[in-house]
């Protein structure tokens, strides 16, 4: 076993000890909610790991289900008194789970692979043409036989997600001057999965931070911030993706104030490079110096104080918490008070508002199942708001619930708080911005 790998197992068993079983953490947990399986809860799955730590259960399809099963989500750690870091101790097992290496190859492979494509904006691109061009043969979803290798199960098979790309899709130029005086510098994150599918918003968030008088750097060589690779435990990939990350943002690092970003899993994993390469002698110290300059673009704007808006958007509209903004990164007011300052928006509270959607990265083509009941469960509430517009900051939550909005027939539609932003710094009519 490498000194890393039993590092990792050391600091996992002593993340594990600080739970004290008091369960407060139940009925925070979606899983455990929906099926009452305390293996299915955070406490249940914590014990599970711990007693594999201890060796007195084998690392069988048991604890790979609870594994598998458990969104990520992390609205444990918000309900938990002890201060349990949940999410790492299921980065940390996850990771140890894809070293032993329990799954049947095939279906390791499939994961992996499903990965790099969401990963790699060619590969996601070419993906989305094809299966656009099947889409005759497939009802626009993915295929069954691929769905149905990743999931082990033969529930229907996830849609495949809708570009946001209206105004194309190159990339913005590096550098976007403010537009009046200059008050910051900042950089921002394409992304991967954000570049494809949502070009829109990106393109949105360069102009609202100009409004706000940024100069914006788009870094040139910029790709995945490895958040989906750590969240599936496939740690040494991750790794290679920060570095390669942190190594395109160095050279603008003496002159950013900020690094914004519009994507709530990406965010949460970047605040993280410092811990998560902590033990690396030549990336350490820029890991930490990059997490420390990171900031939600809701967050970022509240931080500055945001320019006043001038156009109205005459819409009543409800915030969907994506997960890893309101549990990994503790920001649930920053989006609900910009929101609030846009002239004519009326803001309405949903229920269950920060609890996950279903969509989880991956989770929603590798546990379709639950991921459709929480769909369900989200789509009913947005219902009962009346609102005709849901706003998120994270791409997963806005491509799945766009899915469960249109296959329920409701003309409610779902955009990142900064498309209503930017409508409101253009003075432009909604209907033609969005
Ligand atoms: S994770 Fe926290 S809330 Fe849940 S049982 Fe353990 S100590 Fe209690
Ligand atoms: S991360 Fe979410 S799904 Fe997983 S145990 Fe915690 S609350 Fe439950």
């Amino acid at each position: 076993m490498s000194t890393e790998a039993v590092g990792l197992l050391a600091d996992l068993a002593s993340k594990t000890e600080r739970c004290i079983r008091c369960g407060f953490c139940l009925d925070a947990c979606p899983t455990f909610r929906l099926t009452g399986q305390e293996t299915l809860s955070p406490r249940g799955r914590i014990y599970l790991v711990k007693s594999w730590r201890e060796g007195t259960i084998s690392l069988d399809h048991n604890v790979q289900h609870a594994l598998d099963s458990c969104l990520g989500c992390r609205a444990c750690e918000t309900a938990c008194p002890s201060g349990v870091e949940y999410g790492t101790i299921l980065e940390m097992a996850r990771t140890e789970m894809e070293r032993a290496k329990i799954r049947p190859p095939l279906e390791a492979f499939a994961r992996k692979q499903l990965l790099n494509v969401l990963t790699s904006p060619g590969l996601l691109s070419a993906s989305l043409r094809a299966g656009k061009w099947m889409g005759g043969l497939t009802g626009g979803r993915m295929p069954a036989l691929a769905a149905r290798l990743l999931s082990g199960t033969s529930a229907p098979a996830p849609r495949l997600p809708v570009a946001h790309n209206q105004s194309g899709t190159a990339s913005p130029p590096e550098r976007s001057p403010a537009t009046g005086p200059k008050r910051f510098t900042v950089a921002i994150l394409e992304g991967c999965v954000m570049r494809v599918l949502f070009t829109d918003t990106n393109r949105a968030t360069i102009r609202v931070l100009q409004a706000n008088g940024c100069d914006v750097i788009a870094p040139r060589n910029a790709q995945c911030c490895g958040a989906l690779h750590v969240h599936a435990g496939l740690h040494e990939d991750a790794l290679q993706r920060m570095r390669a990350l942190i190594d395109s943002f160095s050279p603008y690092f003496n002159e950013i104030d900020a690094i914004v970003i519009n994507s709530a899993g990406c965010g949460s994993t970047l605040r993280e490079y410092g811990e998560l390469l902590k033990d690396d002698n030549i990336y350490s110290g820029r890991a930490r110096l990059l997490s420390s300059k990171i900031r939600d673009i809701c967050e970022w704007l509240e931080e500055i104080g945001p320019a006043a808006m001038s156009g109205e958007v005459n819409m009543t509209v409800s915030y969907h918490d994506a997960c890893h903004l309101a549990h990994g990164q503790r920001i649930r007011e920053q989006p609900r008070t910009l929101l609030q300052r846009i002239p004519g928006l009326t803001l309405v509270e949903m229920d269950e508002a920060d609890t996950c959607c279903g969509s989880a990265g991956t989770y929603n083509i590798t546990e379709p199942v639950l991921a459709a009941q929480l769909l369900k469960r989200k789509i009913a509430h947005i219902q009962e708001t009346g609102a005709n517009t849901i706003v998120t900051g994270n791409p997963g939550c806005l491509a799945w619930i766009e899915q469960g909005l249109e296959e329920q027939g409701l003309k409610v539609r779902i955009c990142h708080p900064v498309e209503l932003l930017d409508a409101a710094y253009k003075r432009d009519n909604l209907e033609e911005t969005l």
